[in-house]
């Protein structure tokens, strides 16, 4: 795009979008993009009680719309970030797994600022390059950590005592205060938490340690029928948590990588101490023991960001900008929460890939709607685009939500979706895999094992019988398959980018110079 400033803002004017010119006025409306991390929609009760109750995230859907099916097309974090930033496939935006982000690239921030928006990235980047299109910017160092984190601006670095989903707010809304009010702002606003090591604060960890969270359906899930690579995966509760994931306090004797080699063990049996009487645990009674530790960290991490949802919203409330202020909140892909008895990410299993997505504006979107439209992280940017008025790129691959959230899918909308995973066998030894989900089903083929798989979501939901060889299915599949290459080759995935690892761009993360890590 080769616009300039003025010539954006011509085109912004003549291209307002319905829902502005049904309002009738003209005044752009501000976007409010939050963004947590691994937060996944089961564990938001706009979506399932089952788990947490989050009052201010529900709101937004209450007094907005809730996305039932908006879909990551990589599931994992970096490659989700570059794909929301650009509304384009990693294998175009060039970040299949976590690679740096390539900063002179055109993003949708730089797009909103040259069409007179006023532009903030807060809390956590993770791209490996420094933000781009951003008037103001504070961000982690890489993963950033949950208590008294480090943050960087463009010239300088800052601790900041207390806790990162507060910190981050905090940071927001003092931003915000500060804007300049004759121009309509676009503000992401990313959280760290839920990501893992599940660090909740001191307040709503103890509240939750105390609490028996419901096991889910498929946590027992014994992979019947499955391929190896749900089998060959490293990124089970009952074997693969390790001690610093389970909070399991090192011996005080231990020091550096001693200390660092305890935590990072996957026990098999743990000593804990009940009314005063130390127990050992193992087997049945253990595995339990880690899915309720480790739901009950990161159910506290997830109660935090709905507390800090509810500060901003009371904020816009308190400066009048609750009418011309789109907010969505979301996260960078869903998270296994001991479903199939995984946690992590990165599959194309629902739970792992399906991502939260609720809107409110009310200028422009009715109170309280639902839609089961097909969206994916590539639309995006080209929704914030079109609330702008500003023109939609050719080369993003997404399309604008907008029509959707205001109940009017267009006719010629998705029916299906493409995804691609590369990262293999990274951390957690997670097989690559390309797919596609349509509307009633979904086919999944681990390319490097010559694997496949297929599921029908209307009589399987939980994704546990895996028909892609029964004999009563090859028509279905046969047609799955010939959607699939369809949508490969519509997304321009021709010439298999980055499909062996030798191919992939240099990993790369910022590391601040105080290293500030994890413990
Ligand atoms: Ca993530």
């Amino acid at each position: 795009m080769t616009h300039s400033r003025r010539d954006f803002l011509r085109t912004a004017a003549l291209a307002l979008p319905q829902g502005l010119a049904a309002a009738g006025q003209a005044e752009r409306p501000n976007i409010l993009f939050i963004m947590s991390d691994d937060h996944a929609a089961h564990a938001i009760s706009a979506y399932s009680d089952r788990l947490i109750r989050t009052p201010n995230l529900d709101k937004l859907g209450q007094e907005g719309v809730r996305c039932d099916r908006v879909y990551c097309t990589n599931s994992i974090c970096t490659p989700s970030r570059a794909a929301i930033m650009t509304g384009q496939y990693s294998h175009i935006n060039g970040v299949p797994v976590f690679n740096a982000f390539d900063p002179a690239r055109p993003n949708v921030a730089k797009y909103l600022q040259a069409a007179g928006y006023h532009t903030l990235m807060i809390g956590k980047w993770h791209l490996g390059s420094n933000p781009t299109g951003f008037d103001d910017w504070e961000v982690l160092p890489g993963q950033g950590v949950y208590h008294n984190p480090i943050f960087y601006t463009a010239t300088e670095e800052k601790e900041y005592p207390g806790y990162v989903t507060d910190i981050t707010t905090d940071l927001m809304l003092q931003r915000l205060e500060k804007r300049p009010k004759d121009k309509p702002f676009f503000a992401m606003l990313h959280h760290k938490a839920p990501h893992r090591p599940w660090d909740p604060s001191e307040r709503l960890g103890a509240i939750w340690r105390k609490r028996q969270i419901a096991e889910p359906p498929t946590l027992w899930d014994d992979y019947a029928t499955r391929t190896d690579a749900v089998k060959e995966c490293r990124q089970k509760v009952f074997d693969d948590m390790t001690r610093r994931d389970l909070k399991l306090v090192a011996p005080g004797n231990l020091q550096g990588k001693e200390r660092n080699a305890w935590l990072q063990h996957k026990p098999d049996s743990v000593e804990i101490e009940v009314d005063g009487r130390k127990k050992t645990l193992t087997g049945m009674e253990l595995k339990k023991w880690k899915y309720q530790r480790y739901m009950q960290d990161y159910l506290a991490c997830c109660a935090s960001i709905d507390e800090n949802i509810g500060r901003v919203l009371e904020w816009l409330d308190k400066n009048k900008l609750r009418e011309n202020t789109m907010v969505i909140y979301t996260s960078d892909q869903g998270f296994f929460l001991g479903d199939h008895g995984l946690y992590d990410k990165r599959f194309m299993y629902e739970e792992s890939d399906r991502m939260p997505f609720l809107v409110r504006w009310p200028r422009g979107i009715k109170p309280g709607t639902t839609t089961s439209a097909l969206g994916i992280n590539c639309d995006f940017a080209p929704t914030f685009l079109e609330l702008a008025g500003a023109p939609v790129p050719a080369d993003m691959q997404g399309r604008s939500l907008l029509p959707v959230l205001q109940g009017k899918k267009p006719k010629d909308w998705r029916t299906s979706f493409y995804y691609r995973y590369y990262h293999d066998p990274g951390d957690h030894n997670t097989a690559a895999h390309y797919g596609v989900r349509t509307e009633t089903h979904k086919l999944i083929y681990f390319w490097r094992r010559d694997q496949w798989e297929c599921f029908d979501l209307v009589k399987d939901p939980q994704e546990l019988r895996n028909i892609y060889a029964d004999p009563a299915e090859q028509a279905t599949v046969k047609k799955l398959k010939e959607e699939l290459y369809r949508l490969k080759k519509e997304a321009k995935d021709t010439e298999d980018r980055f499909a062996d690892s030798k191919d992939w761009p240099k990993e790369s993360s910022y590391v601040s110079p105080k290293k500030q890590q994890n413990p």
